[in-house]
């Protein structure tokens, strides 16, 4: 099928045949006729890189009235790096139209600068939740004519938390608008989405819902967990062409496993929420150039990650929840290309792997942490082939030739090729040459508590683990349900602020006017230290320790409640942030 069968306008076409753009993709081949020729809702499951952004992208280009400067066309995706990707593949979808303009909205960045560039009149909004919410309610965008709504990587924008103000949002959008929705995987919040704001959706799947992309090879290496790191390091080596991601679960794992690394003298970075926005964007910058080789990264600051022709993706650690494997390893593979994603596990974590193939409907293939001989091999025919394979220049090199010529005109080829091979490759050789076997045996796992199944299984053995947890610190938070506080505001605010998994989270009680939660002692000071004056929709946060269950004698899961309950019926539980609303939403990270 070619594009020119769909229907799109000729401008439209001429722009994607100068991108390069031959074929529709699966996904685009179903879409694109189906919204061109419907007025309905429409459901896509589809992973990343699968070509959804062209799937609504055209379509939607294709219905803007230019005439009018009224915003028609919505699209809101849940990160700062997939909004700015999305405008900018739509302005170079609409290249060819006059008078179109995409304008991206997004947090942690001037308001300023995007009211203005609404003012001016853009036909398609693409937005942040947080940031879009915050523009809706000092009416700055006025969504009355709006016709299609596209919400794209719903799960994700669930996932972190962004379920009431895309409930918010939808609510101020005409009843008449089309809601499209993407998605890579289909939980139920997805699901309640579609029941509550559509109608009799058109639903198209590429794959099966929850799987990943069919050009995804998954492998596993089992090692002991003092091992993890080496068998990083072997993996890597052993693939030295490697463009990679490498995801960790927390920052502080993630600026280890970066630091050691490029200490080691590889070519890698960190991508984690304590940089600064402008330190992340300048990291994604060498990375999409390529300049740098291998990225190392949270879930959380990988969201949106739209990098083609990453070969690898490596699980340091396996994700929290099985479905961030379907998005993590989606990173790769994108557009038809094959990729290969790698997880790490220690010896008790196979059961995890048994839990995602089911999920993803794929198999795992277990290999083996290849042997110091297996790498050293294959770096050395690597910088062979680099060798044979370079382009050389003669008339650049031409006059160093004869004095080069002559200092080594008393070695033999082979004395050459071993001096060569001898100082690019001394420090790897003895590195490897005592290196030992890495390859663990997986246990049966019959008793592991930590393995996927049983952590989904019912909350209510998982709160009593949690209570009677030891490792356990309980937190007072000031805000609660009358705030508009969740148990997805707060996880979201911890896990952005904090660098704490959410596996280090225990029970959360949101009450009325304040809320509890569990968390991992070791992580008392950070989440002290961090959470303190944290913005949440203009309020201050105020975390504080409650006391041990076993310091409050007789003392209940809810920890003080009353003393709390007292203390925060005072009023000064959270002081008000009287500025402007500009600062409200800063610790969503977006
Ligand atoms: P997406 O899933 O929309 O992020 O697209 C993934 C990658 O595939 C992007 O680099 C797109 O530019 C590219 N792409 C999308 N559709 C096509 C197509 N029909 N032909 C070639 N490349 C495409």
């Amino acid at each position: 099928m070619k594009f020119n069968e769909l229907g799109l306008k000729e401008s439209i076409l001429s722009a994607i045949t100068e991108m390069g753009y031959e074929s529709p993709t699966p996904i685009q081949q179903q879409s694109i006729p189906y919204l061109l020729d419907n007025q309905g809702d429409l459901i896509g499951l589809a992973s990343t890189g699968t070509g959804k952004t062209a799937a609504f992208g055209l379509p939607l280009l294709n219905q803007i009235e230019t005439d009018s400067k009224n915003t028609q066309g919505l699209v809101i995706c849940p990160t700062r790096e997939l909004c700015i990707q999305i405008s900018r593949d739509l302005v170079a979808y609409s290249k060819n139209i006059r008078g179109l303009s995409v304008v991206p909205v997004y947090g942690g960045t001037d308001i300023v600068k995007q009211i203005r560039q609404i003012e001016r009149g853009a036909q398609i909004i693409v937005a942040t939740p947080g940031r879009l919410l915050d523009l809706i309610n000092r009416k700055k965008i006025r969504l009355g004519e709006v016709e299609a709504v596209i919400l794209d990587e719903a799960d994700e924008m669930l996932n972190m938390g962004f379920k009431e103000d895309i409930d918010s949002i939808l609510e101020k959008t005409p009843d008449y608008k089309n809601v499209w929705l993407f998605s890579a995987t289909m939980p139920k919040e997805v699901a309640r989405i579609a029941k509550n704001y559509m109608e009799d959706p058109f639903e198209i799947t590429v794959g099966g819902k929850n799987e990943t992309n069919k050009n995804i090879e998954h492998h596993y290496y089992v090692v002991k967990e003092r091992d993890r790191f080496q068998a990083l390091k072997s993996v890597i080596d052993f693939n030295p062409n490697i463009y990679g991601l490498i995801f960790c679960r927390t920052r502080r794992d993630t600026a280890a496993v970066a630091d050691k690394l490029m200490a080691g003298g590889y070519n890698a970075e960190p991508l984690h929420g304590d940089l600064s926005q402008a330190q992340r964007d300048r990291v994604m910058q060498k990375f999409r150039t390529k300049t740098l080789q291998i990225l190392v990264a949270t879930d959380v600051a990988a969201r949106g990650i739209d990098v083609d022709d990453i070969t690898h993706v490596i699980h340091y650690q396996l994700p929290e929840d099985v479905e961030n494997y379907t998005h993590r390893s989606g990173r790769t593979a994108r557009a038809g290309k094959k990729g290969t994603s790698i997880a790490l596990i220690n010896t008790k974590e196979g059961r995890k792997i048994k839990s995602i193939e089911r999920i993803i409907k794929s198999q795992f293939d277990l290999k083996k942490v290849p042997s110091s001989s297996q790498i050293v091999e294959t770096q050395l025919m690597s910088m062979i082939s680099g060798i044979t394979e370079a382009e050389v220049d003669a008339s650049r090199i031409e006059k160093y030739m004869p004095m080069l010529m002559e200092k080594l005109e008393d070695y033999s080829k082979e004395d050459l090729i071993k001096r060569f091979v001898a100082t690019e490759f001394n420090k790897f050789l003895s590195y490897y040459e005592n290196s030992r076997d890495l390859n663990a045996n997986e246990r049966s796992g019959k008793n592991d508590r930590d393995d996927y199944g049983s952590r989904k299984r019912g909350g209510r053995d998982r709160d009593r683990r949690d209570r009677n947890d030891s490792n356990k610190q309980r937190f007072f938070v000031g805000l609660g349900r009358k705030d508009g506080f969740n148990h997805g505001a707060l996880l979201r605010l911890l896990c952005d602020n904090t660098g704490v998994s959410k596996g280090d989270i225990g029970k959360i009680d949101i009450l009325d006017s304040f809320s509890f939660f569990d968390a991992d002692k070791k992580e008392t000071e950070t989440i002290l230290r961090k959470m303190q004056g944290v913005d949440f929709e203009g309020n201050v946060m105020n975390v504080e320790k409650t006391k041990n269950r076993d310091e409050n004698k007789g003392g209940n899961s809810g920890g003080n409640k009353k003393s709390y309950a007292r203390r925060s019926g005072g009023g000064d539980r959270s002081k008000r942030n009287d500025g402007n609303r500009s600062s409200r939403r800063r610790s969503y990270r977006n």
